[in-house]
């Protein structure tokens, strides 16, 4: 019998980011093995919205979040219909005057970066969404923004790469991670030592595990689905405040974001809260959120919800991922921390490591992501 050959890299972790991660460098020609202790895609690739969505935070993160963009963009016509991939743009709303005037500064922002996006004014945006209330002061259209289902574009992306020669194992857990070195334990608790060029850390929540004292902490999030309403909504709707709501550890927040399935059911969002690794469903937060979606559209009120879940966003203090070596065990790269962009990111985080691996320059300015930056403390919650 002959031993399989040594794998180029092992990647911990197939979620989101795992499976991009595996696809971009299978596509490098490497020999990949990706291992996850649960189910590939069932973290917290399961519990998101899976919005495709240039975000600008900050600098990087727009960066990030266009590049990402872009390569979902040019996966588009090769996904398979599992993977519900749609594009329904992004409707950023602005409630009031006040609102509406920073929308300017949005367009300009969003345009320098390459993404398209267009200013609709309380007439423009009633006609696009009849079902949201009267009065809402405009929004700014980001027209190629996209929406699919995440779990199924992760094994996908898994798929995409085993027909390239890559391999999957499910249900085996890394347990201890040195430079270039990994002890996995088997669905049956077999315990083996695998090396490799490269190992890459893409556990999600879970990777202080492996990476003693590295900075991902869950932060949790609630979804309501309804049932099927076809026609009720057109885009992703997201209130302007999200930004403020998504970046303020501090205190659980609610912010309106709605988003239409190919099913024609209505997924509600969003919350943020820091409950450790607590996943009962808080009812306050799910009756604030549930409020907020219906101020904004007021027809929700008639809609039956049919399920309610929550998730854990890994999250980092200064809301970037972390992608890039390991300053303290050589041939360790960190593809984790992505917090609620990690969907729409999986793919320019998968490029910045695959680049990185072979050597090759990044196809953005990836300081801001590597995991040696300074990082300020968590704020408290
Ligand atoms: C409510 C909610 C809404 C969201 N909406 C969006 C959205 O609309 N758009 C967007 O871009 N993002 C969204 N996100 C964020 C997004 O879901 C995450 O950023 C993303 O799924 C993170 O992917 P991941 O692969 O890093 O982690 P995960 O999906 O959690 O994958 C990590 C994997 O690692 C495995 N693992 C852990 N430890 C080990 C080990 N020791 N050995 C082997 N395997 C291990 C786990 O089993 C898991 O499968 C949302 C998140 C939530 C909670």
């Amino acid at each position: 019998m002959t031993a399989a050959p040594r794998p180029d890299v092992v990647i911990v972790g197939a979620g989101i980011v795992g499976a991009a991660c595996a696809y971009a460098l299978a596509r490098e020609q490497l020999r990949v093995l990706i291992c996850d202790a649960g189910f590939p895609g069932g973290g917290a690739t399961a519990a998101g919205m899976g919005h495709i969505v240039v975000m600008d935070d900050s600098p990087a993160q727009l960066a990030l979040s266009a590049l990402s963009r872009r390569l979902w963009e040019e996966l588009a016509a090769t996904l398979s219909l599992a993977c519900e991939d749609e594009r329904p743009g992004t409707l950023w709303i602005a409630a009031s005057g006040e609102e509406f005037s920073a929308l300017d500064e949005k367009r300009a922002l969003y345009g320098r970066a390459g993404v398209r996006a267009e200013i609709l004014d309380e007439q423009t945006l009633a006609a696009a969404e009849p079902n949201l209330r009267r009065g809402l002061a405009g929004a700014l259209f980001v027209p190629d923004d996209r929406v699919l289902y995440p779990p199924n574009a992760a094994r996908w992306l898994l798929d995409a790469a085993i027909e390239r020669g890559a391999e999957l194992r499910i249900g085996s857990a890394a347990r201890a991670v040195g430079a270039g070195r990994l002890t996995l334990v088997g669905p049956s608790g077999a315990v083996e030592t695998v090396e490799a060029g490269a190992v890459v850390i893409a556990a999600g929540i879970d990777t202080p595990s492996l990476i003693p004292g590295i900075a991902i902490v869950p932060r949790k999030g609630h979804l309501v689905i309804t049932d099927r309403y076809p026609g009720l909504l057109h885009s992703q709707l997201v209130e302007l405040g999200y930004l403020h709501s998504a970046h303020s550890m501090s205190g659980a927040s609610t912010a309106f974001n709605l988003q239409p399935r190919s099913t024609g059911q209505v997924l509600i969002g969003s919350s943020r809260e820091l409950a450790g690794r607590d996943a009962s469903i808080n009812p306050a937060i799910v009756r604030d959120m549930v409020a907020r979606a219906v101020a904004f559209m007021p027809a929700l009120a008639g809609c039956l919800a049919i399920r309610t879940w929550t998730g854990f966003r890994p999250a980092t203090p200064d809301k970037l991922p972390l992608i890039g070596p390991w300053p303290d065990l050589p041939g360790v790269w960190i593809a984790a921390g992505h917090e609620g962009l990690g969907i729409t990111t999986a793919t320019g985080s998968a490029a910045l490591i695959a680049a990185g691996i072979a050597g090759r320059a990044a196809p953005i300015d990836a300081t801001p992501f590597l995991p040696s930056r300074p990082m300020p403390a968590m704020e408290a919650a």
